[in-house]
């Protein structure tokens, strides 16, 4: 008994329970015409493979990335070999990768421990981002600081980071959101990262000095805090919030199918256990709500930009309808210079256009509520890579991606100080 308690000590609950996935690979199947469409979503609805979706196909690749069970390995490929569908493997043992990857983590965080820094090139937990927002507050005292727009649904703190170098309230502004799916980990520790950068960079760079002469900078880091937590702890793979759905023993919601912009429409499920669940009622989440009523409360939001993975993609409205967004023009050019921008730093390669052309139909995604609800400087991007580690991206990889990433944004957000409007 007393073993038990002491290796329970020492391993802590965290890694016991987590969930494993020994043997489970990822593929990707190529998808040439709609004849292999139809047949690949038979795929998609046999419940009894227990897949996976990574990425679906897009205009610009005709191809899904799918996690395959290891017990659903032999079944698959004869399904894929008896509908002549091609396919690769490209994880081969994805549990050996979550394995480096929490091993890295946790000897990252016990030297941080000791020596009281934050290596921007590691993951974090929630506490330890946490941690880093307070810090960079307490480093620049006059121009950052912590605000609580509210709590998750398992009551976590939501903060926001607010750069500002002016006392007075509402001067127009730029919100930052990152993590609002919680496997997309590159999202988050980019935004930490961002937060780092502003800080230092204001009267160095002449181009943010500027932006925050005029504008105030507002930075959520991990938007979906309980996923995050929950991908740490139970299951690297999760994507949704961790809310309840009454009558169903699957949990949680899509809190990019969740906002108030043709909720329920394409691109969306009813089905509580789906991975694009848009929840009861549009804003049901409470940390989208919170994100809408501080929006909405403020009320002189210009630019509004949510970092995902992965695929390399920027995209602006619309998701819902594949109707042309009346500043398409504008907002095509703005990304477009975003994306050369981006690619100048070591040439990692961006594909350009509206969310439901460029990726997949989307309702009720948080760009669309923005532009929607006036705020016309509305991006999406998909950070790295384009695959190869989905969304296990290598840690060190993370400050190359935040870096060019860096270049991207501040291309939107100095267009968008130069077209106040
Ligand atoms: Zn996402």
């Amino acid at each position: 008994m007393r073993w038990i308690l002491l290796l329970g000590a020492l391993i802590g609950p965290s890694i016991c329970s987590r969930e494993k996935f020994f043997g489970d690979q990822v593929f990707r199947i190529n998808v040439k015409n709609e004849d292999e469409m139809n047949k690949l979503t038979q795929l998609v609805n046999l419940d009894n493979f227990m897949l996976n979706f990574w990425k679906h196909p897009s205009a610009f690749s005709h191809f899904v990335d799918v996690m395959v069970p290891s017990i659903s390995l032999q079944p698959v490929k004869s399904f894929l070999k008896s509908k002549g569908l091609e396919y690769s493997v490209t994880i081969e043992d994805l549990q050996s990768l979550l394995d480096n990857e929490e091993e890295e983590m946790q000897h990252n965080e016990k030297k941080e421990r000791s020596g009281d820094y934050f290596n921007y090139g590691a993951y974090h937990s929630l506490e330890a981002i946490y941690h880093e927002m307070d810090r960079i507050t307490k480093d620049f005292p006059g121009l950052a600081s912590r605000m609580k727009i509210g709590h998750s649904f398992e009551n976590r703190p939501l903060y926001v980071l607010k750069f500002s170098t002016a006392a007075e309230e509402g001067r127009p502004a730029i919100w930052l959101n990152a993590g609002i799916h919680s496997r997309e980990w590159i999202s988050q520790a980019t935004g930490i990262w961002t937060a780092r950068k502003i800080v230092s960079d204001y009267k160095k760079d002449p181009a943010i000095t500027s932006i925050l002469e005029k504008m105030d900078i507002f930075l959520l880091p991990v938007a979906n805090p309980d996923g995050y937590v929950y991908t740490q702890t139970k299951n690297r793979m999760w994507r949704k919030t961790r809310s309840l759905n009454p009558g169903s023993r699957c949990i949680g919601t899509d809190p990019n199918r969740n906002w108030n912009a043709s909720f329920a429409g394409v691109g969306t499920s009813d089905n509580p256990c789906s991975e694009t669940y848009h929840g009861p009622h549009a804003n049901s989440e409470v940390e989208v709500k919170s994100v809408v009523d501080f929006i909405q409360a403020h009320g002189n939001f210009k630019c509004f930009v949510d970092l995902h993975s992965y695929s390399q993609l920027l995209m602006y409205p619309y998701g819902y309808t594949t109707r042309k967004a009346p500043d398409a023009k504008e907002l095509d050019e703005v990304a477009r210079r975003a994306a050369k921008a981006l690619a100048s730093l070591s040439g990692t390669e961006y594909q350009v256009g509206p969310t439901c052309t460029t990726v997949y139909p989307a309702s009720g995604s948080s760009i669309d509520w923005a532009y929607d609800n006036g705020i016309k400087y509305a991006f999406t991007f998909e950070l790295r890579d384009t695959g190869n580690h989905g969304f296990l991206l290598p840690a060190n990889q993370i400050i190359p991606t935040a870096e060019e990433t860096w270049l991207g944004l501040k291309t939107i957000m100095e267009h968008t100080r130069g077209h106040l409007y």
